[in-house]
């Protein structure tokens, strides 16, 4: 079965063909500017890559830009619209209705629109590209996998902020938590490299990319995590803040006299590690700069690493233990240096870094010694493999 995974933004569209059976990427690329001009970066695997810069007025012209990319019969992988046998989309927020992935029909799509109150920037691009799948591609099965639906196992304790309880009850401000795709994955490919049953380990996991988050996953299921309401929660990231006492921002909205999208601007833009360090919210620029002896990238470094490490107890604590630890993400597979510092602090936890395994790229690999107590592992995340395993097996589900 081929499945056509897509992530729409607001102006971008990224895309693959997975053949499911094989589990082969056949192709895939990015739709930017979308709204604007209009760029399509296509790359069916193992041949050349293809740029075209036609217009791209709205997600409709860019679904149908996608779907020519893949018939066209120099760059193409398909000969016919009908060798797309289904389509998975990733989509941001669930809200508390969706445990898990599902088929995409009517009621999930009012759903949808109401959790765009939660995600303004982001479920409305899901629904337009929904939209425009059902025009171009009428009747193929669309699936919709959640970045939230993992999180949902959380328990009340872990997922109910302390204030009025109304407000919970009013407009449903809780922990959702963000990634849970890229955490069940990681999840369990970490219980296939342990060779042990999910449902019989504590893992951390740690997403650390542009935007990061940390998990507990306990026996298979998200037991806490560290983003939140809103993807800005938990620990520092590229632009953004991560947790600050909320009185901190109204002080300052008092202070500087910041409108509540400026103050939004500041803490989702302007901070993080770009704000701590001034020089870049990309970690290798922060780690370039900290070699050349830039004070405040060594702050921005030491303490996004420190703020990850306190996560990382945290959740020991959550969870009672922890039988293991994942990195993943571009920061997480990619530095080195990053896993080095935050392992450093988890000493106390009998774990040894093997720094000649930990300085391998490119691969999952686990990078603790044989006497370390906790083994930790680098998984490269894969959540567009995820979709398309959800999207087939609910497919297949409908024919029985
Ligand atoms: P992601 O959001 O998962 O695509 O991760 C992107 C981030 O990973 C970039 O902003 C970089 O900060 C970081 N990254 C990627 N490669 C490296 C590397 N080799 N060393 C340090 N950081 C990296």
């Amino acid at each position: 079965m081929n499945i056509l995974v897509l992530n729409c933004g607001s102006s971008s569209l990224k895309y693959q063909l997975i053949d499911s059976e094989t589990e082969n990427v056949l192709a895939k690329g990015l739709c930017e500017r979308i709204g604007i001009d209009g760029r399509l970066k296509h790359e069916p695997t193992g041949g050349e890559k293809f740029v075209s810069e036609n217009p791209l007025p709205d997600h409709t012209a860019a679904v149908q830009a996608v779907i020519d990319a893949l018939l066209d019969a120099e760059h193409g992988v398909i000969k016919s619209v009908s060798e797309i046998h289904a389509v998975g989309h990733r989509v941001v927020h669930g809200g508390e209705y969706f445990a898990g992935s599902v088929l995409i029909n009517d009621d999930v799509k009012k759903a949808l629109e109401v959790c765009s109150d939660l995600a303004p920037l982001h479920n409305p691009a899901n629904l337009i590209g929904i939209a425009a799948c059902e025009k171009l591609m009428p009747g193929i099965p669309q699936v919709g996998v959640f970045d939230t639906a993992f999180h949902q196992t959380m328990p009340e304790k872990a997922y109910l902020y302390a204030i009025p309880y109304k407000y919970y009850e009013k407009y449903k401000i809780r922990k959702y938590g963000f990634h849970g795709t890229s955490h069940k994955y990681v999840s369990l490919e970490c219980a296939k490299m342990m060779d042990m049953p999910i449902e019989e380990l504590k893992i951390v996991t740690c997403h650390l990319g542009n935007g990061g988050s940390i998990c507990a996953v306990r026996n298979g299921i998200s037991v806490d995590t560290s983003m939140g309401f809103t993807p800005l929660d938990g620990i520092a990231m590229g632009t953004r803040s991560g947790s600050v006492d909320p009185a901190a921002v109204l002080y300052l909205m008092k202070k500087e006299g910041l409108s509540v999208d400026e103050m939004d601007r500041i803490l989702n833009k302007e901070s993080g590690v770009l704000g701590i360090s001034g020089v870049s919210s990309d970690f290798r620029d922060i780690e370039a700069a900290e070699t050349e002896g830039n004070e405040r990238a060594a702050t921005a470094l030491d303490t996004f690493s420190y703020r990850v490490a306190k996560t990382i107890g945290e959740y020991v604590a959550a969870m009672k233990g922890v039988d293991a630890i994942v990195f993943t993400a571009g920061l997480g597979e990619n530095s080195a240096t990053t896993r080095q510092v935050i392992c450093d602090y988890l000493r106390y936890l009998g774990i040894h870094l093997d720094s000649y395994k930990n300085s391998l790229r490119g691969q999952a690999v686990e990078i603790t010694t044989r006497q370390s107590r906790v083994p930790v592992f680098v998984i490269p995340t894969n959540e567009e493999l995820m979709i398309a395993r959800d999207t087939k097996e609910i497919v297949e589900n409908l024919k029985k």
